[in-house]
């Protein structure tokens, strides 16, 4: 059974057992399909004049006997009757699809019409704009969500902007992007994708009043006429994210809920640009920051967002001259384990010193580099050298675990398990001293399964994992379950309140407690301060990070941590010796 909201099923995919739009709420919708009711209602008053017309004809003409001419009559009824019908004719499309545009995109989109004695149309058709097949005929429809497209929206933008020009009107571009496209697509298969979007589609007319239209692949578009500024453009963005983030069950004998989200751009005009072109290239630009802040989330689009598409394209192509030039480097910072005191591991962190602007930091390039896909070759580099560094401090006999850190990206990557292979194979490295950390995002993430193919891969070949910066991401602890995870790093953000915020304390707490309860080992990171160094031991956390015992440092620096470490304690193999 398709259940949700208020039951009503939506079309079903030929793969998907049932997937349901809670969505149609009986509010008015658009426009569209009054101005298909109208036109029937006059079709229906056509016909049944004609009838009535006909009745009355003959009834006069037995009455009154010869006496009236009862042929005019009859030709008026069959014309009435005629037109009536021609207009009643269905569209045939049979899924009440419904085409939200407020004005014709086009003279030429409009064929048939009544035209009255005078010439002028007297009974209103149809539009073709508002007849799904018709348009779908002339390619206008994208066949999926019987949405009209980027040439539709173009002329109805046109359209609005010369009105709204003569009423000195505001008018908001609104564009929507479905989050995490590719993967639902990847997990669930292209039925449930394109299943996803007709819903989408379907919520999106439930609530654009003035054009709802499709563009390339997973990208909407509403028009909002005489909006009255900023907010009044944003309380209707937020309320389309709303209904579009509404959960949806996947088939019936599964209680899988698919909960979709979007990211949302806004372009006004006349303040963003004065025509098709430039709003929709503002209206993406906000879509994309949007995205790149991670979706789910509504931007309105401001200037300084050309400035900052600028900037990370001037990076993305500094980037790519450094990778290439090899001027990216790796610090490490040492890990400590609370019980002994000892550096257990390090984790290195990438550094790019920029040849004009200097150190850059990694949470500016790296989500260029995420966002670029430069990612990859960045990370497939950063394994085989932390792999190398491994080695080398293995030769000196220094003993340590690496840690590097693993971006989405990367671990979407379907032979990341064997790039970690190779690297740990070329420098003859155990993979148990190999941790990759991934962020706590990562496994709530749709593509979770398709991921937890490779970290299940990696845990089997011996690579340890870890979650990083927990406690910011998500509610759902489920994967702390399900996941072959064996750490769990404290955000900083936490750390950093012991000893001033009661409430952060209470969450080191039950984070320590929680990684007890799923056995997992866990590390407290931005350890800055004696008195967080105390609570954290007192409260039997396994090992800490911070700058109290050491900042990220280059290669050599760390090097003589560690044999510091080795001459106080020993150089005895330090992983063994602690519980890690
Ligand atoms: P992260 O993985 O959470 O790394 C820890 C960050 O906290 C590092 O910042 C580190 O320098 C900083 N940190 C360590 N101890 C302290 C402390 O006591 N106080 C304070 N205030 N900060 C401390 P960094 O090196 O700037 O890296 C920032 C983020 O960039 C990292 O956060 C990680 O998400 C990302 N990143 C760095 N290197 C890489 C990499 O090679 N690959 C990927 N994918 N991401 C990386
Ligand atoms: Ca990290
Ligand atoms: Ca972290």
């Amino acid at each position: 059974m398709l259940v949700g909201g208020n039951g009503i099923n939506e079309a079903q995919g030929p793969h998907v057992a049932a997937m349901i739009d809670d969505d149609r709420d009986g509010k008015p919708q658009a426009d569209g399909r009054h101005g298909r009711s109208r036109a029937k209602d006059q079709h229906q008053l056509l016909i049944a004049f004609g009838v009535v017309n006909a009745i009355a004809a003959v009834a006069v003409h037995l009455v009154a006997g010869a006496t009236l001419p009862l042929l005019p009559f009859l030709l008026l009824s069959l014309v009435a009757v005629a037109y009536g019908l021609v207009g009643q004719a269905p569209s045939g499309s049979g899924q009440g699809a419904t085409v939200a545009l407020a004005t014709p995109p086009g003279r030429d989109l409009q064929l048939r019409r009544l035209e009255g004695a005078s010439g002028e149309p007297s009974v209103p058709v149809v539009p073709l704009y508002r007849q799904p097949n018709a348009l779908r005929r002339h390619r206008v429809l994208d066949p999926l969500t019987d949405l009209p497209g980027r040439d539709c929206l173009a002329a109805s933008l046109a359209r609005l902007i010369d009105e709204a020009q003569g009423q000195d009107e505001q008018l908001a571009l609104i564009a929507f992007d479905i989050d995490r496209m590719k993967d639902i697509n990847g997990i669930h298969g292209y039925a449930v994708g394109d299943q996803l979007l007709r819903i989408a589609a379907r919520r999106l007319e439930g609530i654009a009043r003035d054009g709802v239209f499709r563009l390339d692949g997973d990208r909407f578009v509403i028009i909002r006429r005489g909006v009255a500024g900023i907010a009044d453009a944003e309380i209707a963005a937020v309320a389309a994210l709303d209904r579009i983030a509404r959960p949806i069950r996947l088939g019936k004998a599964t209680k899988q809920e698919m909960r979709p989200s979007a990211s949302v751009g806004i372009a006004l005009y006349p303040d963003h640009g004065g025509d098709f072109e430039a709003l929709m290239r503002c209206a993406e630009m906000a879509v994309d920051d949007a995205k790149r802040a991670g979706g789910r989330r509504c931007r309105l689009f401001d200037r300084g967002m050309i400035v900052a598409m600028q900037f990370r394209k001037d990076m993305e192509r500094d980037l790519l001259e450094a990778i290439e030039a090899g001027d990216l480097t790796l610090h490490y910072q040492p890990q400590i384990d609370l019980a002994s005191d000892r550096i257990i591991g390090v984790e290195a962190l990438m550094r790019w010193t920029h040849k004009e602007r200097g150190l850059i930091p990694p949470t500016t390039f790296i989500p260029i580099a995420e966002a670029s896909g430069l990612i990859k070759p960045m990370g497939t580099w950063l394994i085989h050298e932390a792999c190398r560094t491994v080695k080398t401090w293995q030769t000196m006999g220094l003993d340590v675990a690496m840690a590097i850190n693993i971006s989405a990206a990367q671990l979407r990557q379907q032979n990341l398990p064997e790039i970690v292979a190779d690297a740990l194979a070329e420098n003859g490295v155990d993979a148990c001293r190999l941790e990759l950390e991934l962020t706590e995002s990562l496994f709530v993430d749709p593509s979770e399964l398709m991921m937890r193919r490779s970290l299940e891969h990696l845990a089997e070949m011996g690579v340890g994992l870890a979650i990083d910066d927990f406690g910011t991401g998500y509610s759902s602890l489920a994967y702390l379950k399900r996941l072959p995870v064996q750490k769990i790093k404290i955000d900083k953000s936490f750390t950093q309140g012991i000893g001033r915020e009661e409430v952060d304390e209470a969450l080191v707490k039950v984070i320590i407690h929680l990684a007890r309860t799923f056995g997992k080992r866990v590390l407290a990171e931005g350890v800055e301060t004696p008195a967080q160094h105390r609570f954290l031991v007192q409260e039997g956390c396994d090992a800490a990070q911070g700058y109290l015992f050491a900042k990220p440092v280059p290669f050599a620096a760390c090097t003589r941590h560690l044999e510091e470490d080795a001459e106080r304690y020993g150089r005895a193999d330090a992983i063994r010796a602690t519980a890690g």
